[in-house]
């Protein structure tokens, strides 16, 4: 994806310890997937798959940028940054992160993550389906390098792989 400029921000958010005091910051996979999905379907209907894949990415990948500028310490070593990236993605009770493949050299990852808050569970369509996450890991790898990098998800529990699988290559 192109370099893009964007006035989304961390601070959009809003203060949720001051506008949930009883509720808090946590809620159902189901409200999270209810607003996904059917916007989705909207999306889908008034756009095509296409370009509502390219949204989703698309806002994955400032989400990205955003998440790991304000939620991350970029100053880290790959590894510990990494760890962080793993304990941030647990804590967030958003999935559990591993990584696979790691080529410091070449610039190239294979990250996977397991009960994804996005598709763990969904139907099998033989379709992946974790556009968003792919531009979060972009958004993030962007952020913490200042590089581009091109993700795609080659597996997902919509494949009927039970986890999603994200290769990560320097553009
Ligand atoms: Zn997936």
């Amino acid at each position: 994806m192109e370099p893009i400029s964007y006035s989304f921000k961390w601070s959009d958010l809003g203060d949720i310890e001051l506008g949930r005091p009883n509720l808090g910051n946590s809620t159902s996979v189901v409200t999270y997937r209810l607003m996904q999905y059917s916007l989705r379907n909207v999306l889908e209907m008034e756009l095509g798959k296409e370009a509502t894949q390219h949204f989703f990415y698309k806002a994955g990948y400032i989400a990205g940028i955003e998440f790991c500028t304000h939620a991350l310490d970029i100053k880290k070593e790959f590894y510990d940054f990494i760890a962080d990236l793993q304990k941030a993605l647990k804590e967030l009770n958003s999935s559990i992160l591993r990584i696979e493949k790691t080529d410091l050299e070449n610039q190239q990852f294979t990250l996977v993550l397991s009960e994804d808050l996005d598709c763990s569970g969904l139907p099998i369509t033989d379709a992946t389906t974790c556009d968003f996450d792919e531009g979060l890991l972009a958004g993030i790898f962007k952020a913490y390098t200042g590089n581009e990098f091109s993700v795609t998800e080659v597996d997902c529990w919509s494949t009927g792989a039970r986890v999603c699988r994200f290769e990560i290559n320097i553009k």
